[in-house]
């Protein structure tokens, strides 16, 4: 099995629902996203997919979240912003052009990561 991964960030704000704790007031992160395509083969090229073109479909589907209050956006009205459906949202969003397996790893702090495949 192949495997690639590429990386890119976005700022936001949010706060958690149903949650007692810190994370119940409004506070802001720079989510680390983490992005991997998997696949038995390769192109005749030698390559699972151009690098270029998830980066510019990641960009694109980032784009939609950056510099926003998650709470705000529709799909976040329903499922709590927390880093476990930001990675669903970004998932369900990059399926639409990649057919393979993707797993996408969303990183809230340096040390904490919650991730989403399928
Ligand atoms: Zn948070």
């Amino acid at each position: 099995m192949y495997e690639i991964k590429i990386t890119d960030e976005f700022c936001g704000a949010h706060k958690l629902r149903g949650y007692k704790g810190e994370c119940e007031a409004l506070h802001g992160h720079n989510w680390k996203t983490e992005i991997s395509v998997y696949s038995k083969t390769t192109g005749k090229n030698g390559m699972v997919m151009d690098f270029k073109i998830l980066k510019d479909r990641l960009k694109g589907v980032l784009s939609s979240i950056d510099h926003k209050y998650l709470n705000d956006l529709a799909y976040f009205k329903k499922k709590n912003p927390t880093s476990e459906n930001i990675a669903e949202f970004i998932h369900k969003n990059l399926s639409r052009y990649i057919k393979q397996k993707i797993k996408v790893s969303v990183w809230e702090t340096a040390t904490s990561c919650a991730s989403f495949e399928k």
